[in-house]
């Protein structure tokens, strides 16, 4: 089990790293986005810039003084969503678990993925390598064991880096921080603070939990004495609830005959398995849909007596299914075969009786070759050659 699951990934300087995406010429400039007029806000600032004092927050007057040179670009905020929704599908490429903290930051709980990659730092390093080769930007990720810790080490990253913070050096890089970097410490709270001449985190931490009470408060007190031990029992939240996780084709030609239809299934479920196993997911129902060409629509359902995640799992379900519709009697259009009642895949399972732990090794082995080079990269005999070859695929 990985110690340090959480990742926080940030972009640097997201808007202005848009900016220079549909105008390179900005590459390497003092540059800044934001309001332009005598009243304008900088909103994002380029590295480049911020060398010279500039920040956001700052009015656009004062950062042209502290940077005469400064280049200030007005906000296009539909250009940031747009970049923004396709930073959040890479994020999502990797785990369904993905919180979003605004257009270009979030969390991702990465513990699914122990099966795919050695450890949450090759994933964090996999997250910023896709960022930058599909979508030309730069960010920066923190890794550590809970999520305002991440949030620090990203912080701590920037720019274009990654920090990771092992859980047991985790209390020493958080005692060095100022305590302002504690999460909900705003001014009101840091001057109460440094009136007890609390400076750092590491104050905070040996200070008695009634001392701060009496200083902050019951709520602020009790919550920056967990934060200065670095407890934060806060989950990442996904954004979209995971109900569900299917696969679906409609067919050119439509399928006719039971070992056809059997044979596409079990293509089927090796992709849902596939796409379970990326998402750290087990599913508990299996749901077959099958569509005929008059458009007649038929669902099936069963509920296993234990989550499954393995194709071979998937197919027996869904060949139990397939005989219960008795498919192969008719034409077939479209097949669709989901997972839901979904639950982690580290939730501990009863070994079913008879359940070959070989048979899971290969499964694993095949998840893996599928991670690196697509759902297509290895499969059973009989997909590969389109005739039948049932092999070990369909024993029992
Ligand atoms: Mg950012």
């Amino acid at each position: 089990v990985w110690t340090e699951p959480i990742l926080h990934v940030d972009m640097d300087s997201f808007f202005v790293e848009v900016e220079r995406l549909d105008d390179p010429t900005l590459t390497g400039k003092t540059v800044a986005v934001g309001g332009p007029g005598p009243r304008g806000v900088i909103a994002s600032a380029s590295y480049e810039a911020r060398r010279f004092g500039v920040r956001s927050a700052q009015a656009t007057s004062t950062a042209r003084r502290m940077c005469p040179e400064l280049v200030v670009i007005p906000p296009r905020h539909e250009r940031y969503s747009e970049i923004s929704a396709r930073v959040f599908s890479v994020f999502r490429s990797f785990t369904p678990l993905v919180e979003g903290l605004s257009l270009d930051e979030a969390f991702l709980d990465v513990s699914g993925l122990r099966k795919h990659y050695e450890s949450p730092v090759e994933v964090g390093e996999a997250v910023r390598t896709r960022l930058r080769t599909d979508l030309g930007l730069p960010a920066s990720v923190g890794v550590a064991s809970v999520k305002f810790l991440a949030k620090l080490a990203s912080e701590v990253a920037k720019p274009d880096g990654l920090r990771h913070v092992r859980k047991e050096d985790q209390l020493a890089f958080l005692h060095a921080l100022p305590a302002s970097s504690l999460w909900g410490v705003g001014p009101a709270t840091l001057a109460a603070l440094s009136r007890l001449g609390v400076e750092r985190v590491g104050d905070v931490a040996s200070m008695p939990e009634t001392t701060l009470v009496a200083a902050v408060g019951p709520t602020v007190g009790r919550h920056l004495h967990d934060l200065a031990r670095g407890h934060d029992p806060r989950v990442v939240v996904p954004d979209i609830d995971v109900k569900s996780v299917s696969v679906e084709e409609t067919y050119d030609q439509d399928l006719l005959g039971r070992e056809v239809v059997e044979t596409a299934l079990l293509a089927h479920a090796q992709r849902l398995s596939g796409r379970l196993r990326r998402a750290g997911l087990r599913a508990r129902t299996v749901t077959l849909k099958v569509k005929y060409p008059d458009f007649t629509l038929a669902t099936r359902s069963h509920t296993l007596a234990a989550a499954v995640d393995g194709s071979r799992q998937l197919y027996q379900a869904a060949l139990e299914l397939a005989r219960g519709l008795d498919v192969g009697a008719q034409p077939v259009r479209l097949l669709g075969l989901g997972g839901g009642s979904l639950e982690p895949a580290d939730t501990p399972t009863q070994l079913e009786i008879g359940h070959e732990v070989e048979w899971d090794k290969v499964e694993d082995a095949v998840a893996e070759v599928r991670q690196k080079f697509g759902d297509r990269a290895v499969g059973p005999a009989r997909l590969l050659t389109g005739r039948e070859h049932p092999g070990s695929s369909q024993e029992p």
